[in-house]
């Protein structure tokens, strides 16, 4: 149940939006003081703040300012809606300044209001989450026969960096040493199987250096080579 705190000292406003937050299931806590409110936000760490501006000790955007510049983290990014009194652009425009998330502008109503706590709640739940999805394991650069893993460039060689390649081109698939041989070498090279073995090995060590809990090329007795992505990077 998210937890709302909410500063507001017009009785009238307030039981109506404790009322409609409550129904809507969300947990509230309601201050008629600014102290108060930095009180509880310090203490309990609601999920969101609606704040009124004018109250008996003071501004409701202070607290917000002085939240955004605290020590405290969780007060930092607390999500702030701000509930001001006229509709000017004036007051819009300081409310966001002062690192408010959101505002409504007095009279609101309180659909509207839980509405927007819910985008609010939201977004900061998407920011908490890893910003961006996780990168893929094996970045192939043809251009530049380059391979990163794991977020590293590997130092390969010409051959290694052709036999990678050709693994990387159909993950799963085992390909023999013959083929290999073939797609890699060429039919006319002196190499033999030793060849690919060796190759499979130094780029083993290769790969380990950069992700020690990782063995990408898997080995099938008496068929060949696999290249094989743990299951967060396949598909
Ligand atoms: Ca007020």
């Amino acid at each position: 149940m998210p937890l709302v705190l909410l500063l507001e000292d017009d009785p009238a406003i307030a039981d109506t939006v404790v009322f409609a937050l409550r129904r809507e299931g969300f947990e509230v806590h309601h201050s008629l003081l600014l102290r108060d409110a930095h009180q509880h936000a310090q203490h309990q760490r609601p999920d969101v703040a609606v704040l009124d501006v004018g109250l008996p000790d003071g501004n409701g955007m202070d607290l917000c300012r002085q939240w955004r510049t605290a020590a405290d983290a969780h007060l930092r990014a607390l999500p702030v809606l701000m509930l001001t009194a006229r509709a000017e652009e004036m007051d819009r425009v300081i409310a966001l300044e002062t690192g408010a998330d959101d505002y409504l502008t007095k009279p609101f109503s309180p659909r509207e209001l839980v509405a927007r706590l819910r985008a609010l709640l939201r977004r900061s739940a998407m920011s908490l989450a890893p910003a961006q999805p996780a990168k893929p394991l094996f970045e192939l650069d043809e251009d530049g026969q380059r391979i990163r893993f794991g977020g590293h460039t590997l130092a390969l060689t010409r051959m290694e960096y052709r036999l990678l390649a050709t693994l990387l081109a159909a993950p799963g698939r085992i390909r023999s040493r013959e083929w290999l041989l073939d797609q890699v070498w060429g039919l006319h090279s002196e190499a033999t199987d030793r060849t690919v073995d060796t190759h499979v090995k130094t780029l083993r060590a290769k790969l380990r250096e950069c992700r020690p809990d990782l063995e990408p090329i898997a080995t099938h007795r008496g068929l060949g080579y696999a290249l094989e992505l743990p299951p967060a990077h396949s598909g």
